[in-house]
């Protein structure tokens, strides 16, 4: 959570970073439209976690905010009781905070206009725009006909003001039972915007919500809620994903018909990423069926998933900024996100070492019961965070994966009579390879150089391969958790006569538990974040890890894809 004091809430914020939205705003300043407010807010309904893709519209209305000197809302559209919980709501504003975003007293719920939206739902009725339809759902449907066929009128469209104003109020008071009537606008039943087709303002639900309880039984459709819910906060620019751009000529019409403040709605395209799923619904299936292990399962897209694998605020707005906005569809390279962690990392983040998988060493002519103390660079790329005093003693631990017995060609570490550096310390050589009865390497006996100390006069001497290591007695053990993409297909969501879930990559997660670490990370919080050495960041799991059983999450790895691309781009 302490990422947000050092580095500026920067979204949206380079003026060079000009996109449709703002030449939309930036003319609507010019025109006096609003007197020049800007009002933006984040909308979410309390139904799932944020993920990444509400990060970017997060970052988008919350900067536009600051940008122009604005305010942002935070409104909860919570007009549908079954699906929301508190937990999500509880989730949602810690998420917003931990960006790094501020609604000051602007806290909303559309549960708040209730009274406000009956009352607006009154005065269609009242004005002929509405009536009270007692077909059913289905029939309904059926009525609505197709985008190239027109719909039928409903027997009932016809309901005089007074017996449609008597009928709403008794399904406010709970006369009828769920689905006896709706409460529809009278539009028009063959225009080709099937949106327009007399759509439903209420139904009848006998549902208990989680901020109003009891007093509605019927319950405004998310339509007829959410252009409303706007108007009332004032809200200038209201800005959504392309879907609902087809609901516009609607929430227009509702917005002239009642005569009240109309907020500006402008839409773009949501954020797609390779290799990720990004639909609340789709997330809550993985995490009922267990396929993960909850909302914050580190290889989940959400918010919270994220912060507990270490991505940092910073590096998501980051992210928000450099894909930029769009007026079409299109999908963002899972690499581009991994990127912007990964350069913040590499500049902020201690190097350690760290074995995974480790292989005992033994230096026979190495001293027994002597420790030295060598000296290490905490981080090349910040000079100001020092060094420390790593021990070394006789007996080591290497990556099994730094040693080949039969080394093929182009391997350039340590092999039976060949000689690596390990980082910070001496040259050593393989002198024996020690194996149990089956066969299995159970360590190596090596010898060092005493005249290749790191850093001293006479290591002048130079070998092929670098390797880390710790010193066996000394180091600490933890348990390290490896992730890769939860989905091993680029769109795993795109294919609709598959279930996404077939292409879930079992390999997703690798737990790997005598990982063997440098004595320096004994008393690490929470949430620290290092590079191991050679192999990627890590981060100390808030969920799991304790100071008797570190337990650490790969961040990301090294290996940056995106910068290369880049590079490529650029060459
Ligand atoms: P989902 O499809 O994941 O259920 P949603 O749109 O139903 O998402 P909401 O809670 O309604 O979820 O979203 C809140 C806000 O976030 C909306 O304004 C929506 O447009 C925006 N949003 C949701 N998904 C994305 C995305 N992938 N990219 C950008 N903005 C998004
Ligand atoms: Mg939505």
């Amino acid at each position: 959570m302490d990422d947000n004091k050092k580095t500026e809430v920067s979204a949206d914020s380079s003026s060079s970073n000009k996109n449709f939205i703002r030449e939309i705003i930036d003319e609507d300043i010019k025109n006096n439209k609003n007197d020049g407010r800007v009002h933006t807010r984040f909308p979410p309904e309390p139904n799932g976690y944020l993920h990444i893709g509400h990060a970017k519209s997060i970052c988008l209305n919350f900067g536009l905010a600051k940008t122009y000197n604005g305010k942002c809302n935070l409104r909860f559209d919570d007009t549908n009781p079954a699906k929301e919980d508190v937990e999500y709501v509880d989730s949602i504003i810690n998420d917003i905070k931990w960006l790094g975003f501020d609604w000051e007293d602007r806290l909303f719920f559309a549960s708040d206009y209730f009274e406000q939206l009956y009352e607006y739902a009154v005065k269609l009725i009242k004005d002929g725009h509405a009536y009270v339809d007692s077909s059913s759902i289905e029939e309904i449907k059926e009525m609505r006909g197709t985008p190239t066929q027109p719909g039928t009128l409903s027997p009932y469209r016809e309901r005089s003001v007074e017996e449609n104003l008597k009928l709403f109020e008794e399904m406010k008071a709970g006369k009828y039972k769920d689905g006896e009537h709706v409460l529809r606008a009278k539009i028009d039943m063959s225009t080709p915007n099937m949106k327009l087709r007399d759509p439903l303002l209420y139904r009848i639900r006998h549902e208990h919500h989680h901020r109003t309880g009891d007093t509605w039984c019927i319950y405004p459709l998310y339509d007829w809620a959410h252009g409303q819910s706007d108007s009332i906060e004032g809200i200038t620019h209201s800005i959504c994903t392309l879907e609902f751009e087809n609901h516009r000529p609607l929430y227009d019409w509702f917005l002239d018909k009642l005569g009240i403040h109309h907020p500006q709605q402008i839409e773009f395209a949501r954020l797609n990423l390779s290799y990720t799923i990004m639909s609340k619904r789709k997330l809550l299936e993985l995490v009922e069926n267990k396929f993960v292990d909850g909302w914050d399962d580190p290889r989940m897209p959400t918010i919270s998933a994220y912060r507990r694998r270490g991505y940092t605020a910073s590096s998501i707005r980051n992210f928000s900024e450099k894909v930029g906005v769009a007026k079409r569809d299109g999908v963002i390279d899972l690499a581009l996100l991994e990127h912007s962690i990964r350069e913040e990392l590499n500049k902020s983040s201690n190097r350690v070492m760290a074995v995974l998988r480790p292989l005992k060493i033994v230096i026979t002519n190495y001293p027994e019961n002597k420790t030295e103390l060598l000296t290490a660079v905490n981080n090349p790329e910040d000079e100001s965070s020092g060094s420390r005093e790593i021990p070394f003693s006789r007996e080591l631990y290497i990556e099994q994966h730094d040693f080949q017995e039969n080394p093929h060609r182009k391997f350039f570490r340590l092999s039976p009579g060949r000689e690596v550096r390990l980082r910070y310390a001496y040259i050593i050589k393989c002198e024996e390879v020690i194996k149990d009865e089956t066969g299995n390497i159970v360590e190596l006996h090596c010898t060092y150089d005493p005249e290749t100390k790191s850093g001293s006069a006479q290591s002048q001497r130079k070998v092929k391969g670098t390797i880390h290591w710790v010193d066996a007695d000394k180091s600490i053990d933890a348990e390290v958790r490896l992730y890769d993409r939860l989905f091993n297909v680029p769109a795993p969501g795109s294919d609709k006569d598959k279930d996404f879930k077939d292409f879930i990559n079992p390999d997703s997660l690798e737990i790997l538990k005598n990982c063997k670490l440098e004595p320096g990370l004994q008393n690490s919080q929470s949430g620290s974040r290092f590079q191991f050495e050679r192999l990627g960041y890590f981060c100390v799991d808030s969920k799991y890890s304790t100071n008797e059983n570190l337990v650490f999450n790969r961040i990301v790895t090294l290996r940056d894809s995106w910068a290369k691309i880049e590079k490529r781009n650029k060459s």
